[in-house]
């Protein structure tokens, strides 16, 4: 797991440049740097992050061209193509790692909570199918959470999205689950904060990578 917990590090640093406005990473996206990269790649992590336009993987780990193996649909969601993208690049580039990335104020856990607070309107079949992978994570929270308000449920909606998405690519695979069972694979989960620019590594982290950055800076 040495090569998984190493791109995480990366991942790590790269976001606290980000953060603190210290972003290296047009260096590395260079005319040399892209042509080094016409023959091969050898993206270190891949990312199965949101479509949203304020969530962008490579800048907000502060990563070049060939670095991220990034994979973006709307909330975040796992269905059949996104469980074969995730497959291609680890069979293919031997990548380690994979996070799940959420992010705060996530517009379709939103379109989820207003269905189930009955306040929905009329979805075409094809955001259907986006959203009702989503509701059932945000369906448990609302349903434990009765006497909390919008910006929790929102929040608790947002990690539960997260953690449902990341049991499906652990669960869902039987190349993954392999690759997971002999050391070759980590799979976690991640909240990127729209209003800090900081990424929480919070499901599936092991511990002597350290802790949550939320339990660290000691805000539960
Ligand atoms: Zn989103």
């Amino acid at each position: 797991m040495l090569k998984a917990t190493r791109a995480l590090a990366r991942l790590r640093e790269g976001n606290r440049r980000f953060a603190s406005d210290q972003a290296v990473a047009s260096f590395f996206s260079s005319p040399a740097r892209r042509a080094e990269l016409v023959s091969g790649q050898e993206p270190f992590a891949i990312i199965l992050g949101c479509s949203d336009s304020r969530v962008p993987a490579e800048l907000v780990f502060d990563q070049g061209f060939g670095d991220l193996f990034v994979i973006r649909v709307a909330g975040n969601v796992v269905a059949p193509s996104q469980v074969g993208s995730v497959e291609f690049a680890a069979s293919r580039f031997g990548t380690r790692l994979v996070v799940v990335m959420g992010h705060s104020q996530c517009g379709v856990v939103v379109a989820a909570l207003e269905e189930l607070q009955g306040r929905g309107g009329r979805q075409s079949r094809n955001l259907r199918a986006i959203v009702d992978r989503v509701r059932p994570s945000v369906e448990t929270v609302v349903a434990s959470r009765r006497d909390a308000d919008l910006e929790t449920l929102m929040r608790e909606g947002v990690r539960a999205n997260v953690r449902a998405s990341v049991d499906h690519l652990r669960h869902g695979s039987e190349l993954l689950e392999r690759l997971i069972r002999n050391d070759a694979l980590m799979v976690i989960g991640a909240e990127y904060s729209l209003e800090t620019g900081l990424v929480d590594f919070f499901d599936g982290v092991p511990a002597s990578t350290g802790r949550s950055e939320r339990r660290r800076a000691g805000r539960a």
